[in-house]
């Protein structure tokens, strides 16, 4: 390749040997280290190392009348903006930059096919050529970096891979093709026969359905424990026996949030894995590996594509818990399309500018509100009211674009509200540019009574997953409906 002829890249080059510096992810920490990190993160505002979230979010330091959601022109970008001489490893990269950088293989040709595009290649080949049977064995030996088919790696999805590991502070990544696939390949890699998984009775439906009539299958037994009583959270832990604790958080529809340091705690003391569903947080709001969690988990369907235009799923962690999952995941041939995964790495760069603005004004609105003569309950870990607001202030950079709420009405009167909404639509799912409503009564639970009600869902329920629209517009609109109840 006649790359030497650009002088474009010969300026270009001069830059690279920093950027790639600043964007390659580190090896992630020791479970012991991880520990020291948050505590020095506490005690400084988040200054080590890159491990405290509102550090690591490039965030003012933490002090006690810090907002859940901070004012993000406070937040200054540590990285690139800044240069005063200090060692690269010395800074760290706001959130903002490796969502845009990291990853990429710009001008490196190989992997990213040797293009000079800046946006990441969309690689479609399924299978990988060697020239001879040396460079084979090189390849087999690990002495040349390459792929051999689709279904176990891809030179795009390897891409997203370690964008997404930079974000989540995490040493390995694996996409998959959905949400659901990656809890399930988590699940059986790493809860062998005659394990037993704790997990909270409000995690992800589909996942709990999974959880207890699946794998219970397998010999895997399972205890569901109320997020509301850590006491017993706490006691099954601590009775050992535990090779999972598998949680949202928050959850969802009740946004809930788990003290991911207090379990992760109890669960090193005796062996057990901690592994959280963070859709909802997003990476942006909330860095569990950095809390001392072994796996963190997304459907990448939410907040990560953000655009309501591409089922996907990541889990991230130590390089040897991913192998484990990435060989259960080959076998389950979950593997990602290369065109769904570019969508994401699109997705992606934006998503810290929509996960603040999300943030904003879910925050804003809940607090507007919780004051409303016709709203009874708003549940929003960034509600000072919410009894999940100390947690959500010590482990979330921000509070997440869903809120819910319960209007002064029955079922009839919450589907007027739902109905004479003109901006959020009536739709599942969350994470989105577009504001979406939902009334589980209705969405998830109609003719459904007994379940409803285990799942604490009253009629007058409602959830909104707020997208990007101007804050102004979606008040008033949620104002006018609320007239119509
Ligand atoms: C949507 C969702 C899932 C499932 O993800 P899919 O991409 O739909 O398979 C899992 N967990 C949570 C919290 C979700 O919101």
């Amino acid at each position: 390749m006649a790359r030497s002829s650009s002088t474009h890249l010969v300026v270009k080059s001069s830059l690279r040997p920093r950027r790639r510096r600043v964007h390659r992810c580190r090896r992630s920490p020791t479970k012991a280290e991880r520990y020291e990190g948050v505590v020095l993160a506490g005690a400084d505002g988040g200054a080590a190392d890159g491990m405290g979230i509102f550090g690591a979010a490039g965030c003012p330091p933490l002090s006690p009348e810090y907002p859940v959601v901070p004012d993000m022109d406070d937040c200054a970008v540590v990285v690139d903006s800044v240069d005063d001489g200090a060692p690269a490893a010395g800074r760290r990269a706001s959130d903002e930059t490796l969502a845009v950088h990291a990853g990429e293989k710009l001008g490196s040709g190989g992997e990213a096919a040797g293009t000079d595009s800046i946006a990441t290649p969309i690689v479609s080949g399924t299978t990988h050529w060697f020239r001879d049977s040396a460079d084979l064995v090189a390849f087999r030996e690990g002495r040349r970096q390459s792929f051999e088919y689709g279904r176990y790696g891809n030179p795009t999805v390897k891409v997203l891979e370690e964008k997404i590991s930079a974000l989540e502070r995490a040493e390995a990544t694996l996409v998959t093709s959905s949400g659901m696939n990656a809890i399930v390949a988590t699940l059986l890699a790493l809860v062998p026969p005659g394990g037993h998984v704790v997990a909270t009775t409000d995690c992800y439906s589909e996942a709990r359905v999974f959880i207890r009539d699946r794998l219970s299958k397998m010999r895997i037994t399972s205890t569901f424990v109320d997020l509301d009583d850590m006491e017993a959270l706490e006691s099954v832990l601590d009775q050992g026996n535990v090779t999972m604790f598998y949680a949202d958080s928050p959850t969802n529809p009740h946004l809930k949030v788990v003290d991911v340091r207090r379990v992760a705690e109890l669960c090193r003391r005796r062996g057990a894995l901690v592994c959280i569903d963070s859709t909802l947080a997003s990476p942006i709001n909330q860095k569990p590996l950095t809390l001392g969690a072994d796996v963190v988990l997304h459907s990448a369907t939410k907040y990560i594509a953000g655009h309501h235009d591409v089922i996907a799923g990541c889990v991230s962690a130590s390089e040897a818990l991913i192998s484990r999952i990435r060989a259960w995941h080959h076998d389950l041939g979950g593997a990602i399309s290369p065109n769904a995964a570019y969508m994401i790495i699109r997705g992606l760069k934006t998503m810290a500018l929509r996960v603040e603005a999300q943030n904003r004004t879910a925050l804003r609105m809940a607090r507007l509100l919780e004051n409303h003569p016709k709203i009874e309950r708003v549940y929003y870990p960034g509600l000072e009211s919410s009894p999940w607001h100390g947690v959500a202030r010590k482990q979330m950079a921000g509070g997440g674009g869903v809120i819910s709420l319960e209007v002064a009405s029955d079922l009839r009167g919450a589907m007027r509200f739902v109905d004479a909404l003109e901006l959020p639509l009536i739709a599942t799912s969350l994470g989105g540019c577009e504001s979406l409503v939902q009334q589980p009564a209705v969405m998830s639970y109609w003719g459904r009574e007994e379940e409803k009600a285990k799942n604490g869902i009253k009629d007058n329920f409602v959830r909104f997953s707020f997208g990007i629209e101007k804050f102004e517009d979606l008040r008033e609109d949620i104002l006018q409906a609320l007239e119509k109840i």
